[in-house]
């Protein structure tokens, strides 16, 4: 079906959405955005809702190697490579501070591509420009009504449309995937996250994790004197005051953790969910990224899952003489990388419940291997 007129709807334009719309556009077919949000500055369709005056909110990404070779896939690797900063080496401390293991990422990701911290705004706004900018803000979808061949969808403004492919990529609270009966809520993964950007703290190079007891911190250079901190800790209930709890969580850590701190000003707070699924397609509805498959961001996998899945999804529709025949291969291409992901990531949560005293030796010995072996699989084509 290359380069057809099907008619298609990405629903959600966060790095899923407008990588597939990206994708799809790069395979000759003239996919429609929509998205619930208002319209960042300067961006929109004439007749999307008013924009909102800040952007994105301030806070940082880890993209791994596979997620630079989808870049590079899709065309952006030239606009993402002058952006933050390409991270060489994981260091993996204990709460004191003390080194346990490293793993050394240009060795691991040689030929796949560069790892990098960014501001997840700059990506967000490299994306919109790839799908061609052309989003309709302020339109949420709220019904589908499926066919053998078609779904016509139902906004919120009223206004009906029909579709040959509905594409879900609206994240982990994902309406479609309600709407078309694949799924119900996300569950808890039973972590809450501090996020925070700090300029001007101590001098880092490295991706850098201090491993507690059901709780960690890890700061990375997002380069122009950025850090990008991200904190968790076990349990599913946010905090009243996520800077407070924060301090006293962190106060008595070592390495560079006080000097951060210090410099902290406002942090971001987010529980973490599991979405699992039976399938990700009925009819002519399909999820990709995090509404269909969303994770603990632990391995830092989500926005190249989700930049893969884009890919992979656009080449099933390019290579497949008919929709269901796409969606089928798409989701059998798909399935083992995902599960490989969810899986590795829920080995590495269950290690935050084992004492340090014990872990702590075994990552002194093997630690850099273990860390590793987690994106063994990854390091392939998607
Ligand atoms: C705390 C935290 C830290 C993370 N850190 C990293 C990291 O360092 N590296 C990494 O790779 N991943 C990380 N992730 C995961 C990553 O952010 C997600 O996997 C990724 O953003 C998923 O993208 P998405 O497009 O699928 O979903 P989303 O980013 O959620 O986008 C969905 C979009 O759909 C829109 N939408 C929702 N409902 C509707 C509707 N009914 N109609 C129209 N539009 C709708 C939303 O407004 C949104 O814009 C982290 C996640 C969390 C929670």
């Amino acid at each position: 079906m290359a380069g057809s007129t099907l008619r298609i709807l990405v629903v959600g334009a966060g790095i899923a959405g407008l990588a597939a719309a990206r994708a799809l556009r790069l395979a000759g077919y003239r996919p429609e955005i929509t998205e619930r949000q208002p319209a960042p500055r300067g961006a929109g369709l004439p007749g999307s809702r008013p924009t909102r005056p800040v952007a994105f909110p301030q806070t940082g990404l880890y993209l791994p190697g596979n997620a630079a070779r989808a870049l590079r896939e899709l065309g952006l690797d030239g606009p993402v490579r002058p952006l933050g900063q390409v991270i060489r080496r994981q260091r993996f401390l204990d709460a004191q501070g003390h080194e346990l293991c490293e793993v050394d990422l240009t060795k691991l990701w040689a030929d796949v591509g560069e790892c990098r911290a960014l501001p997840t705004a700059d990506l967000h706004r490299v994306l919109l420009t790839g799908a061609g900018g052309e989003v309709r803000y302020g339109t949420e979808v709220r019904a589908l009504e499926l066919t053998v061949d078609a779904v016509t969808v139902t906004f919120a403004d009223g206004r009906r449309a029909e579709y040959d492919l509905v594409v879900g990529a609206d994240g982990r609270r994902s309406a479609v995937r309600a709407l078309a009966a694949l799924g119900g809520p996300a569950r808890p993964a039973g972590q809450v996250v501090y996020r925070s950007v700090v300029t001007g703290g101590p001098p880092i190079e490295d991706w850098t994790g201090l491993l507690g007891q059901r709780a960690g911190f890890v700061v990375m250079p997002m380069g122009a004197g950025r850090l990008y901190c991200y904190a968790d800790e076990a349990g599913s209930v946010p905090p009243a005051d996520p800077l407070a709890r924060l301090r006293e969580l962190f106060g008595d850590y070592g390495g560079p953790v006080p000097a951060i701190l210090d410099g902290v000003e406002q942090v971001r707070v987010a529980v973490t969910d599991e979405v699992q699924l039976g399938r990700w397609s009925r009819g002519r509805v399909v999820l990709i990224g995090d509404a269909a498959h969303a994770t603990a961001p632990t391995l830092s996998q989500g926005a190249a899952m989700a930049l893969e899945d884009a890919l992979v999804l656009s080449r099933a529709l390019s290579g497949a003489v008919n929709v269901p025949e796409a969606l089928a291969a798409y989701e059998s291409r798909r399935r083992p990388r995902v599960t490989w992901v969810v899986d590795r990531t829920r080995d590495r949560d269950r290690t935050r419940d084992v004492p340090p005293a014990l872990r702590d030796p075994l990552l002194r010995g093997r630690g850099g291997r273990i860390f590793q072996e987690h994106y063994r699989l990854l390091v392939d084509p998607a």
